[in-house]
């Protein structure tokens, strides 16, 4: 489908409110019936209609027609995070005594539900090197049911190859749920890949102006439906119509904002790499990336995130170069306007600093949409200061 239709037509019925070109808000908590049958058809199928917002709400489903179509899925969930996206996609595909096996390192909040809600029902994790198939091979036992993959992962950007852990895990009836926030479906579609489960977080690219969370959980309709009915209904995670009407609006300008990024990324990380205050920088697409074939396999490009590792013996200069930075702004999240850095020391008490650990001395960058000039200044004058 044409990417074009999927963001600026699909799923509007403009002729149905007053042809305005932006979709309405249907801010109601719940919708009336004319007939006792049609009441009870909405509570035997409650994904068949509107009923009430916790479930299905206009707004919200112009955004699940876009962003289904724009995963080649046949259906989509949104959520009020990324977060609840990932719980709900793990709950619905786990029950006690299974077994997970995680990329080592996902996504925080993922690890501590693997960590600690899963245990307490006697769901347990193993996290592999996931950048091999013999080691999602390995791992699974004959009690396994869910591969949980992240690719690119956080701060190393390790890769999974998707076809193949995907394949196997078919051959032995394993769920598989990726989180691909960091391409977004546009640069690495994964349900035509075979993946069963595609979640994205809507806060960083989907959103793009740092005001609302949102999470994308996109797959057939039977998954969709089994989650709707239990998790979705039962957590009441769902998106909220405006927060859904945000999306919808970041949504028309996705492709513009990630081909901006993508070029500025080119020339911040041009300009880093021949920096004497950066030991690396590991971008996946980097020659010197340990995974550059399969990055150019698997992924159409990549942009936004990097991770610099700097040059020095001690904490106090990564804190004077963050510190110094005057229009890059020091915080989390990513995939807004405005660029970013989080030093991976801040997560590390002071006294167990170590710079022999390279790992140490991580600081992550995001590379938003101001002018590359702009940015490229303000870290040359921060790195002069280190
Ligand atoms: C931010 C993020 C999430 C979580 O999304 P929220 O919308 O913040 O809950 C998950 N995975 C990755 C890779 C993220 O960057």
């Amino acid at each position: 489908m044409d990417i074009s239709y999927i963001l600026n037509e699909l799923g509007e019925d403009r002729e149905h409110y007053f042809n305005a070109v932006a979709p309405p808000i249907v801010q109601a908590s719940n919708f009336a019936f004319k007939t006792v049958d049609a009441m009870s058809k909405a509570f035997e199928d409650e994904m068949g209609g509107y009923l009430y917002s916790r479930g299905l709400n206009p707004t919200v489903d112009i955004l699940r027609k876009k962003l289904a179509a724009l995963d080649q899925a046949e259906d989509c969930l949104v959520f009020n995070s990324g977060a609840a996206a990932i719980f709900a996609g793990v709950l619905a595909n786990v029950k006690s005594g299974d077994h997970i096996v995680s990329v080592k390192n996902p996504y925080s909040w993922a690890q501590k539900m693997f960590d600690v809600v899963l245990p307490r029902f006697g769901v347990q994790t193993t996290y592999i090197d996931g950048t091999r198939l013999e080691n999602w091979q390995l791992a699974a036992k004959d009690n396994t049911s869910f591969f949980y993959l992240e690719s690119p992962n956080s701060w190393d950007f390790a890769l999974q190859p998707l076809q193949e852990v995907a394949a196997f895990a078919k051959e032995r009836r394993i769920v598989t749920m990726i989180d691909n926030s960091y391409s977004t479906p546009v640069y690495q579609p994964v349900i035509p890949l075979g993946i069963d489960l595609a979640m994205q977080t809507a806060t960083k690219y989907i959103g793009g102006h740092s005001d609302t969370l949102g999470g994308v959980l996109c797959g057939s309709h039977a998954m969709m439906k089994k989650i709707f009915d239990s998790e979705y209904l039962g957590t009441g995670s769902g998106i909220q119509p405006f927060n859904a009407w945000l999306l919808i609006r970041g949504l028309r300008t996705l492709q513009a904002r990630l081909e901006r990024v993508s070029r500025s990324t080119q020339e911040v990380l041009a300009f880093l790499k021949q920096h004497p205050a950066i030991e690396s920088v590991i971008f996946p697409f980097d020659t010197s990336f340990p995974q550059l074939e399969l990055a150019r396999k698997q992924m159409k490009d990549a942009f936004g995130l990097m991770t610099l590792v700097l040059k020095t013996d001690n904490r106090q200069s990564i804190v004077r170069f963050c510190e110094s930075l005057k229009h890059i702004l020091m915080a989390v999240s990513w995939g807004g306007h405005e660029s970013l850095v989080i030093p991976k020391c801040a997560g590390i008490p002071a006294a167990d600093f170590n710079p022999a650990n390279r790992e140490h001395r991580y600081v992550r960058l995001y590379v938003g949409l101001e002018e590359p000039s702009y940015i490229i200044e303000d870290l040359r004058q921060a790195l002069s200061r280190m």
